[in-house]
């Protein structure tokens, strides 16, 4: 049991340096997403012509997607120093008062899932954000008194998975609200260029593009799997990523052809099999398999209606019928085919 810990804290601090290393540290060198790129670099631009601090800016998408990668970009390009926090570990309104007061002149305060942050604390961030103060409140009783701190002009960097999360009070006071989203097969296989070219694997087109087909949209995961081929095609081929090599590699990882997982899965069958292809409404298919209805539609669903197997209408979802053969269902009569066969 002692052993397995050590081992999964290791392979965590392992994932962690591989994920640094294969880090963009240029917006040129960050892959897709060209529209969020554009709004950034004007952003940035104007930002450093007027030698201000930039506005506030609020990155939102899925896991895996690059939003701590940009955030450490921003401060890159815009050369100022990058301090990271994130909602869970802002415990206490001290916690964050003390981190606020510390912070420099124009530098990039990152605040992963801000959507976690408990209320009281997140009262500070909002004269922090806006007024770039912070009160506190010192002595105890009838004679306790507000302080007013003053914040240096700063850019607070928030990213979360869960934008319906976020208060309205919150999301207000970012001037910048950016959207990532899943990636582009050409993209993804991009990425894993890059990322083999800075591991030294040989890798060829179709291996990377196999590669980046399975990786659910998702550079993360791209780079996990690009990993995992590494090692097959060094131990069980010549050391080339081809595209026969990263088929077998992972067809034996059980990595779905499309990079779905397990609930992705869940998803599909129960609009497919349980609901006969739908329309069922996202409050009925989270109960059904024990998920939150917004993490559905916020994480699950976009990549799903953008691989075409899902389709919003205003009755609830649909499974589409390429949903309906690749998952080997079989599609219940329609009501048109009905009305044909009744007419
Ligand atoms: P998030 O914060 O959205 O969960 P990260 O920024 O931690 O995602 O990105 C995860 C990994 O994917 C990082 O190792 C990063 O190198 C890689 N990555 C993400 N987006 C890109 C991109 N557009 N181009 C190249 N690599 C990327």
């Amino acid at each position: 049991m002692k052993d397995r810990q050590v081992i999964s804290a290791d392979s965590i601090e392992s994932e962690k340096q591989f994920e640094a290393a294969l880090r963009p540290s240029r917006l040129a060198d960050f892959t897709g997403q060209p529209k969020l790129k554009e709004n950034l670099s004007i952003a940035i631009e104007a930002a450093k012509q007027r030698g201000d601090a930039l506005d506030h800016v609020l990155l939102y998408g899925p896991p895996g997607l690059g939003k701590t990668t940009l955030a450490s970009i921003i401060s890159q390009e815009l050369g100022v120093a990058f301090d990271t926090t994130s909602g869970p570990v802002l415990q206490k309104k001290l916690d964050l008062t003390g981190v606020l007061t510390n912070i420099r002149e124009k530098q990039v305060f990152f605040i992963d899932e801000i959507h976690r942050l408990l209320p009281d604390v997140e009262e500070i961030l909002y004269s922090a954000l806006e007024d770039f103060r912070v009160d506190i409140l010192v002595g105890t009783g009838p004679g306790a008194r507000t302080h007013s701190l003053p914040v240096a002009r700063f850019t607070a960097i928030g990213a979360t998975t869960r934008q319906g999360l976020v208060s309205a009070p919150l999301r207000g006071r970012f001037g910048l609200v950016l959207r990532l989203n899943h990636y582009e097969l050409a993209d993804l296989a991009r990425i894993v260029q890059r990322s083999a070219s800075l591991l030294g694997v040989d890798i060829d087109e179709d291996g990377a593009e196999e590669i980046g087909r399975r990786a659910r949209g998702t550079p993360r995961i791209a780079n996990r799997l690009l990993r995992r081929v590494r090692d097959f095609a060094q131990v069980r081929a010549d050391g080339k990523v081809r595209r026969d090599v990263a088929i077998t590699a992972l067809d034996l990882l059980e990595v779905d052809r499309y990079g779905l997982d397990e609930i992705d899965t869940k998803i599909m069958m129960t609009i497919l099999e349980k609901y006969g292809g739908g329309p069922v409404g996202v409050n009925t298919i989270a109960a059904s398999i024990d998920e939150e209805a917004a993490t559905i539609e916020e994480v699950y669903e976009p990549y799903l209606i953008q691989l075409g197997f899902i389709d919003r209408t205003p009755r609830g979802r649909v499974g589409t019928r390429r949903a309906f053969e690749y998952f080997g269902v079989r599609a219940p009569r329609s009501s048109a085919d009905e009305q044909n066969l009744l007419f």
